[in-house]
């Protein structure tokens, strides 16, 4: 009787082993014969979906100032921050960001009033960096925003420690255009 037990439970084994050949043989076939299922990155790049949320980017000449993004925020990123006055002579206020803190869930942009649409996600990744904090100022997330768009920035995780003297060097003249543009319209 345990003889009999043994014999069937090699057979069973021997089955067994055979369909995990085949199915592995399948599996090596349909690798062949169709499409791979990922990708050769970094040479190769995925199409990312339209909602997708990346970094969070920011068009300083379109924000009205008006913090609705700060009292949105549950992580408290973002903090309003006084700038050079406005065309019209009115306080400047602009938004700074922690780039580092942000979970991009996205309710800063839902709460950027439409009319303004200063907020937007870009399709970058990630930021990345040996500081533990990043802030940026206003015009340094402007500057970024510019820089990401111009070079094409997507996908990847950005090594911020590498592009910082362009955000820096990019930010001083965004910072230079809004003084320029408040001297001319106090003088209006
Ligand atoms: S995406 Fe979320 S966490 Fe990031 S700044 Fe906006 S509200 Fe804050
Ligand atoms: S909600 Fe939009 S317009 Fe208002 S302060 Fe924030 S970024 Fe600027």
């Amino acid at each position: 009787m345990e003889g009999k037990f043994v014999e069937v439970r090699q057979r069973w084994g021997r089955r067994t082993n055979a369909l995990g050949v085949l199915k592995s043989m399948r599996a090596v076939a349909e690798y062949l014969l169709h499409s791979r299922p990922t990708t050769l990155y970094p040479f190769e790049k995925n199409e990312l979906p339209e909602n997708f949320r990346g970094v969070l980017v920011y068009d300083i000449e379109k924000c009205i100032g008006c913090g609705a993004c700060v009292l949105a925020c549950p992580n408290k990123c973002l903090y309003r921050t006084p700038g050079p006055k406005t065309e019209r002579n009115k306080p400047g206020i602009y938004i700074s960001f922690e780039p580092t803190h942000c979970m991009f869930c996205g309710l800063c942009v839902e709460a950027c009033p439409p009319v303004s649409g200063a907020l937007s996600h870009s399709k970058v990744v990630s930021i990345v960096s040996e500081k533990k904090r990043i802030v940026w100022q206003p015009w340094e997330w402007a500057a970024f925003t510019q820089l990401a768009r111009e070079k094409g920035w997507e996908y990847d995780a950005i090594d911020y420690d590498r592009v910082e003297h362009l955000v820096k060097e990019r930010a001083e003249q965004i910072k230079k255009a809004l003084e320029e543009k408040a001297s001319a319209g106090a003088k209006k």
